[in-house]
């Protein structure tokens, strides 16, 4: 048998436009669970049941080309070294990653590697251009994005994508590998069960989903993707951010469409802000904890007992929008864009608590959550991040209700206790007339909390806060 090769996974769990998987001679392909090597950003719970059912589904497109997956648990140095002892294998290559724990963690590791003789190759695969491609006149990282997505634009060619290859070698029969089930990624609550309905997570169900999306929805983007109810987005992120789908493929396969020029642009506008989120972290690695404006270091948030982030959290927050929104979040592990902005605001803003408690909460239960566009949406909606959001622009979420959710079809999708009030007041139930009441026996406070603040006070408390930093419009 030739000398093998290493495939060192993480999140490039996919066979096709694998640049790591088709540099390796004689590839054998291995995971390394060391969740604490992501230390303070180890996945959540979501992220967890996602990469359980990824791992499965890769497991099964190995075995349809005749070879398995080598699963190990970490520290990732030391199973790589007796990996390599087991197999005589000297070369390792593995995808690029942008986060500062997964860098420094690589770094260590090749070092430790390279001690020993043997050699970590880190290919690009995870974004459409490495980091470093994109400077600034002055020679630095943009901060802001239409620059940026400007000098992206002017490097990008579609290119056709590498198929997956059609065989693979088998890994000797002795070597052992860990079973998934012993890793205990699975929720022990029965939370994540409904999850199944609205994802599959794979690379095949990553395809899938890319093709419904350019069947049905990628003509109207443009003006579908603010729209809550809709399945008017890809919905792609997770598959992204597991590395089951590239953002190259998406580029060659939205190029590749003879209609919708505007709509195409737009969507590959999105694309390109998670491009300029890891761009950003890469650059910037603190932004995930700290604010890239450091004056919000000293901004006043509010002194809660956990209360009010708790009603937040469980959707009990009594402003629909918000509340339907989290509670998307719980029930399907994944948020609309347009409704993570509103209650993104409406944490950091009418509540003022800190964008960070925001993010963790989205670190745990989203299925796409992901350290560089959860540091950047977080720190755009609460101001104090890069081309973000201007401080003094708080979402109103009952306009914003009003305007991408006229009917409330999204509110009385996951609020079925308000399904019966009438389209006029299902945005602002506290306003539902006397008579009305009556007449459908709903009562503010038993069938539906009455909001915990008042929008207009916390609105102007909010700009008060802000503009002691002295930063006033
Ligand atoms: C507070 C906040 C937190 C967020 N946290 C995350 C996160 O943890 N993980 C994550 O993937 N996205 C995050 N986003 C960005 C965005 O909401 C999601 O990427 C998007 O909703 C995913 O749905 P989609 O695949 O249908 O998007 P589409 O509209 O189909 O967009 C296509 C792709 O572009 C990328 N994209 C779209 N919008 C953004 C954006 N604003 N920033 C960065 N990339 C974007 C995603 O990879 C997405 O799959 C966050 C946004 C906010 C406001």
């Amino acid at each position: 048998m030739p000398t093998p090769q290493l495939v060192w996974l993480r999140r490039d769990l996919r066979l096709a436009d694998h640049p790591a998987l088709a540099a390796a001679n004689h590839p054998l392909l291995v995971y390394i669970h060391a969740p604490q090597e992501e230390t303070p950003w180890e996945p959540g719970a979501a992220s967890h049941w996602w990469l359980h059912h990824s791992l499965t589904a890769l497991d099964a497109d190995l075995a349809r080309r005749g070879s398995r997956l080598i699963r190990r648990s970490g520290p990732s140095a030391a199973a790589l070294l007796a990996l390599c002892r087991a197999t005589g294998a000297t070369t390792i290559h593995a995808t690029r990653l942008h986060e500062p724990a997964t860098r420094a963690r690589d770094r260590a590791v090749a070092e430790r590697l390279q001690a020993e003789g043997i050699t970590l190759i880190l290919h690009e695969g995870a974004l459409l251009l490495p980091p470093e491609a994109i400077v600034s006149a002055a020679g630095t990282p943009y901060r802001v994005f239409t620059p940026y997505w400007r000098s992206l634009q002017t490097q990008l060619t579609a290119t056709p994508p590498r198929p997956a290859p059609a065989r693979l070698p088998a890994p000797p029969g002795d070597l052992a590998s860990e079973p998934l089930a012993a890793w205990g990624l699975l929720p022990r609550l029965n939370w994540a069960d409904g999850f199944t309905t609205h994802w599959q997570p794979g690379e095949a169900g990553g395809q899938q989903q890319l093709e419904r999306f350019l069947e049905a929805a990628l003509c109207g983007y443009g003006a579908g993707r603010d729209r809550p109810a809709l399945a008017a987005t890809s919905r792609l992120s997770p598959h992204l951010h597991f590395g089951e789908l590239t953002p190259r493929q998406l580029l060659a396969a939205v190029t590749a469409e003879p209609r919708c020029e505007a709509d195409k642009e737009s969507y590959l506008r999105e694309l390109a802000w998670r491009e300029f989120a890891h761009y950003l972290l890469h650059h910037l690695p603190h932004t995930a904890e700290q604010p890239l404006d450091r004056r919000f270091e000293q901004f006043p948030w509010r002194a809660d007992d956990g209360s009010l982030l708790r009603a937040w959290q469980r959707g009990e927050t009594g402003i629909p929008l918000v509340d339907a929104g989290m509670r998307e979040l719980w029930q399907t592990g994944w948020q609309h864009n347009r409704v993570r902005m509103v209650v993104g605001s409406f944490l950091t803003k009418n509540l003022r608590l800190p964008w960070q408690a925001g993010a963790r909460w989205f670190w745990q239960t989203l299925v796409d959550a992901d350290l560089a566009n959860n540091s950047l949406g977080w720190q755009w909606i609460a101001g104090c991040g890069a081309d973000a959001a201007p401080y003094f622009r708080i979402f109103n979420p009952v306009l914003q209700g009003e305007k991408f959710d006229p009917a409330g079809v999204y509110l009385r999708r996951y609020l079925p206790e308000l399904a019966q009030l009438p389209d006029r007041f299902i945005h602002r139930p506290w306003a539902l007339p006397a008579r009305e009441v009556t007449r459908l026996g709903f009562q503010l406070g038993r069938d539906y909390p009455a909001p915990i603040v008042d929008l207009a006070r916390s609105r102007e408390e909010a700009l008060a806060a802000w503009k002691g930093l002295g930063r006033g419009p």
